[in-house]
């Protein structure tokens, strides 16, 4: 079975190990971003990034409940921006709570959970993708 391709570029499949999510530190500062970049936009230095795995483990910082997508994407869903522990911030889908307000609670405490992506691309590709769901 060919492997999955990871969805966004800051996901990592380790060969052999678990998947997780990579950020860039500031060596200067200590801020992480997701995504390749130069110029840190917390102190503004430059060059200064080194590769970090970051946290499954977070906080939801804010979501929202969506209830118009495109065709095919199974809706209401809750968007969701976790800040996780350590440093990073990553948007995602949030999974396994109703898309209920009642039931969504910023600052409640959630983990990454990566699966395969529910489509593949035009050439038959899997990808991997990640998720967040309430912590246990
Ligand atoms: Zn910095």
């Amino acid at each position: 079975m060919p492997k999955p391709l990871p969805i966004v570029e800051f996901l990592k499949l380790p060969e052999g190990g678990d998947p997780y999510l990579e950020g860039q530190r500031c060596g200067s500062c200590g801020a992480i971003f997701l995504g390749e970049r130069t110029t840190c936009s917390s102190c503004g230095k430059s060059d200064q990034f080194s590769a970090t795995k970051l946290s499954n483990q977070g906080e939801l910082y804010v979501y929202s409940i969506v209830h118009r997508s495109f065709p095919g994407i199974e809706v209401p869903y809750v968007s969701a921006i976790v800040d996780l522990e350590g440093g990073g911030t990553v948007k995602g889908n949030l999974i396994n709570i109703d898309p209920d307000p009642e039931k969504v609670k910023m600052g409640m405490p959630v983990e990454v959970v990566y699966q395969i992506a529910p489509r593949k691309d035009a050439d038959g590709n899997e990808y991997m993708t990640y998720y967040f769901q309430p912590r246990a």
